[in-house]
């Protein structure tokens, strides 16, 4: 397998790239729009094409390069039915998205977003903004719910082999990859925390609101092909 991990500095995103060189076919995890130009010429160096986009959640702080790539390759875009209806295909937990010999098995994560997805392939699972890197994603907007996070965390990314890799969709402090054990061990928003403390810490947080949240979300909804300003 073709593994790569791309960063968008501006919000912070990871893309991540996974090929089969065997049929030549590649899929995106989470694309971010600036970005496409440098993601499509990555592919093409690595001798694949990109078949397939897959979005773990309706982002709030970007605009996914989801609907731009489908115009410009045609490729296919998974998401969540509670999430963007332009999506090609609408995964539920136990879905397998096939590409070429990749197999990428779906989880529902529901707690940041009500439609967050997590994807599990070869030793690896894609956590979009449930589970960070000694973090989680914020519970207070998109129909998110602290009681559905740590559910999501505890008892669905928790139940992966301990050795398996955690590829969130950020991270803030130059961290690149964990493992459901350090998570485990060392997340310090669940590690020895019961359900009612992590609520009471989530409901707490009183963050402000992403900045491209009014912008990023109906955008995101119709695959990123709604335009919006979102220049820094
Ligand atoms: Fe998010």
């Amino acid at each position: 397998m073709v593994f790569r991990q791309f960063f968008d500095a501006g919000s912070s995103t990871y893309t991540y790239l996974l090929g089969d060189p065997d049929s030549g076919r590649a899929l995106l995890i989470d694309p971010v729009v600036g970005q496409v130009k440098r993601d499509l010429r990555q592919i093409a160096e690595l001798g694949l094409r990109l078949t397939d986009v897959l979005e773990t959640h309706v982002h709030a702080d970007h605009i996914t390069g989801a609907g731009l790539l489908r115009e410009q390759v045609g490729c296919c875009v998974h998401a969540s039915a509670a999430g963007a209806s332009c999506a090609d295909r609408h995964l539920e937990a136990g879905d397998l998205v096939k590409v070429g010999s990749l197999r990428l098995l779906t989880l529902e994560t529901p707690g940041h977003t009500d439609d967050s997805l997590s994807f599990v392939a070869n030793g690896r699972v894609f956590t979009g903004d449930a589970l960070l890197i000694r973090g989680c994603g914020r519970t207070d907007f998109q129909n998110g719910s602290a009681e559905e996070l740590f559910d999501s965390i505890t008892r669905v990314l928790f139940a992966l082999p301990p050795q398996t890799l955690v590829y969130p969709a950020h991270d803030y402090r130059g961290l690149t990859v964990s493992t459901i054990e350090e998570e485990r061990q060392f997340n310090p928003r669940i590690a020895g925390r019961s359900r009612e403390s992590f609520i009471a810490l989530m409901n707490d947080l009183n963050l402000p609101p992403p900045r491209y949240l009014d912008v990023a979300v109906p955008a995101n909804r119709a695959c990123g092909m709604v335009r919006g300003e979102i220049g820094a």
